[in-house]
């Protein structure tokens, strides 16, 4: 071999950044982690974010800057196991070349048996479930923590917005869902536990609070229900939502404090997956349409201003044409300001994977679009109501290069603006022109400060 042909060339290795203040300095540990699915992975990850810094790792975007990788999964759909199956491969591929060291699998994924084909398929370094996340610590070589219950385990602080997980787990049955199978039966937080987390919280900086559950309003504690938390929280908190409510535990006491406590969003995200008794009864929602419909009204007469979303499944197996007439509807008369609308796909482990009268995917797809547009034209119509009137806004999202920010008004309405404000902070705008999904407002009329 001669000379030159030894000469190593370079490898277009990304180069590793130097850590991020938050990482311990001169660590140089790096950890990247992917979190899919809903927002108690999310809180997942934001645990899991305060353990890799406590560890001294810095935090990376791309997996070939990181020395570890936590995928952190969602189980509910059969795509979303495919999606992960492609960034297990691409992973494998990285540790083959030397740039990713190890790779953990935590969430619903990890929870499920089949976690196993996958550690051993693509060479796992780490699974865990979502009650034992708190496992991670020791992985990243920080002394076992003993807790057996992660809502225990401190959320984010000194963020302007953070997540309180409030329960975990569900006590239904829906035909659908593997939530039950993999999070476990329903497990609520006591109240002073969550209340000395909101406090710390507050006091370290946080201004918006979003208490999380799979449902959150079946949180219950020692006589306590979940509209005492929710008002607790409320006198605690600069800004309080939640996110998710089951109709058959929403009282109409909740609804109504939505409408009375200044400091909660008034905004109501409340599943219904389908306007026919039948097919809800088919799914075991434990609810009828028109317990639901009445549900609505307490709530458009608490908060007129205030935003509904839900979710609608379209095709779950055994929906006939009448069914889908009462999901339209329903949508017609609860007009959602909008709703996450999903074509049903069948789950490994669900009873209705096992269901016959399959819905053909073409009859699913036209239902699909007939329920998200008549969906999308309710939330146009009212989202142009709001045009010429002002607002005031708080910002989620500082701006991008473009100067655009993300805010969210007090009625729960996502607003694309221009300013220089932080997240946080709170701008007052005028509304000019408005989307289905979104307000647009006109430069800030005055800056009104952190609220
Ligand atoms: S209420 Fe139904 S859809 Fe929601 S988490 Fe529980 S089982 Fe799943």
């Amino acid at each position: 071999m001669s000379e030159a042909t030894r000469v190593p060339r370079p490898i277009p290795l990304a180069t590793k950044p130097r850590p991020r203040a938050a990482g311990r300095p001169g660590s140089g540990k790096t950890a990247c982690i992917r979190t899919f699915g809903c927002q108690m992975n999310v809180h997942d990850s934001d645990r899991m974010r305060r353990m890799i810094l406590d560890a001294g790792y810095a935090e990376v975007n791309a997996y070939e800057d990181a020395d570890i990788v936590i995928l952190n999964t969602c189980y509910v759909r059969e795509n979303a196991v495919d999606r992960v199956r492609g960034h297990l491969g691409e992973l494998n591929r990285l540790r083959k070349e030397g740039r990713v060291k190890k790779v953990a699998l935590t969430g619903c994924i990890g929870a499920a048996e089949e976690s196993e084909t996958l550690r051993r398929q693509f060479g796992i370094d780490l699974v865990l479930g979502t009650h034992n996340t708190y496992e991670l610590a020791e992985f990243v070589g920080l002394p076992t923590m003993e807790e057996t219950y992660t809502p225990d385990l401190p959320g984010t602080e000194g963020e302007h917005a953070a997540f309180v997980t409030i329960m975990t787990g569900c006590n239904y049955q829906c035909s659908y869902c593997i939530v039950p199978t993999v999070r476990g039966r329903m497990v609520c937080r006591s109240k002073e536990s969550v209340l000395s987390e909101v406090d710390r919280l507050v006091a370290s900086g946080t201004r918006y609070v979003t208490l999380l559950g799979q449902t959150v309003d079946a949180w219950r504690h020692e006589g306590d229900r979940f509209c005492d938390l929710l008002e607790a929280v409320a006198d605690r908190a600069p800004r309080v939502s939640f996110t998710t409510s089951h109709p058959s535990n929403m009282e109409d006491r909740t609804l109504e404090a939505i409408g009375q406590k200044d400091t909660i969003v008034k905004r109501l995200h409340l599943p219904v997956q389908s306007g026919s008794d039948r097919m809800l009864r088919v799914m075991h929602r434990g609810y009828k349409a028109e317990r639901y419909r009445r549900k609505i009204g307490v709530f458009r007469e608490a908060a007129p201003d205030g935003t509904l979303s839900t979710d609608i499944i379209v095709g779950h197996p055994g929906e006939t044409e009448e069914d889908h007439e009462a999901t339209l509807g329903l949508v017609e008369d609860c007009a959602f300001d909008s709703a996450y609308v999903f074509k049903f796909s069948p789950r490994e482990g669900t009873e209705a994977a096992s269901l016959g009268e399959v819905v053909p995917p073409k009859v699913a797809q036209r239902r699909f679009l007939e329920v998200l547009r008549a969906v999308e034209g309710n939330a146009f119509a009212r989202n142009q109501r709001k045009i010429g009137g002002t607002e005031e806004v708080y910002v989620r999202h500082g701006a991008n290069e473009d100067g655009r920010a993300i805010g969210e008004t007090w009625s729960g309405h996502a607003v694309h603006l221009r300013t220089e404000a932080t997240p946080g902070e709170y701008v007052r705008v005028a509304i000019e022109s408005a989307g289905p999904h979104v307000l647009y407002a006109g430069d800030p009329l005055v800056e009104t400060g952190s609220g």
